[in-house]
């Protein structure tokens, strides 16, 4: 397991660094997580205030299925860690990537009264998993923002049962989730939906 652990951090503090870059993960926001192993359940999940543009590998943190860490190492993991563990759970997911980027802040409060952001009829959609055409209609869930984790966590459970076919969902004025089998999947899924909320948002329409 520690080969593959040095592995996954490797790879997470990569994404880490070109989200960051392209302003995804600003001012030690966000968070991105790894499924390990999963019986029992460890996850290589960021650490809490640290520079994206800066993480290095061997501050990522394993922890349980708790948000507990078990790794030898110091450091507080994610305040979100349980958002992650959920939607590892629900989803199956291998990997969980959190970004607050500008759009995805701003069409998270722009569509909070619909419940979510409808997004037809565009090409990048394909790059959704098990997506093949442009004509798919993709629904992400806009979620009340809190700082009662282990409550958001139920809500987001509940709101991952209620729309099976979502491939994330927004958080109001906070920031999107997305995740994926892989590591490679999840950082698609991210690209490809903010490239989707920023079109939309700049949308003049
Ligand atoms: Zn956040």
């Amino acid at each position: 397991m520690a080969d593959e652990f040095v592995e996954i951090a490797a790879g997470l503090a990569a994404v880490a660094k070109g989200f960051y870059a392209r302003g995804w993960l600003l001012g030690t926001s966000g968070n991105l997580s790894a499924v390990v192993q999963r019986e029992p359940l460890r996850l290589a999940m960021s650490p809490s205030g640290v520079d994206k543009g800066e993480l290095k590998p061997e501050q990522l943190l394993s922890i349980d299925e708790n948000a507990q860490i078990v790794s030898a190492h110091g450091g507080r993991p994610s305040d979100e860690s349980l958002l992650h563990i959920r939607i590892v759970k629900d989803r199956g997911a291998g990997a969980v990537l959190h970004t607050h980027s500008v759009w995805n802040t701003v069409l998270s409060d722009r569509y909070a009264s619909e419940g979510g952001v409808t997004i037809k009829g565009y090409e990048m959609l394909k790059g959704l998993q098990g997506v093949r055409t442009h004509e798919h209609t993709e629904f992400l869930p806009i979620i009340e923002n809190s700082q009662d984790m282990p409550a958001l966590a139920e809500l987001v459970g509940a709101t991952l049962s209620k729309h099976p076919a979502a491939h994330g969902f927004l958080l109001r004025r906070h920031g999107l989730y997305s995740w994926g089998q892989s590591l490679a999947e999840a950082k698609r899924h991210i690209e490809i939906l903010e490239f989707l909320l920023e079109t939309m948002g700049r949308r003049s329409d």
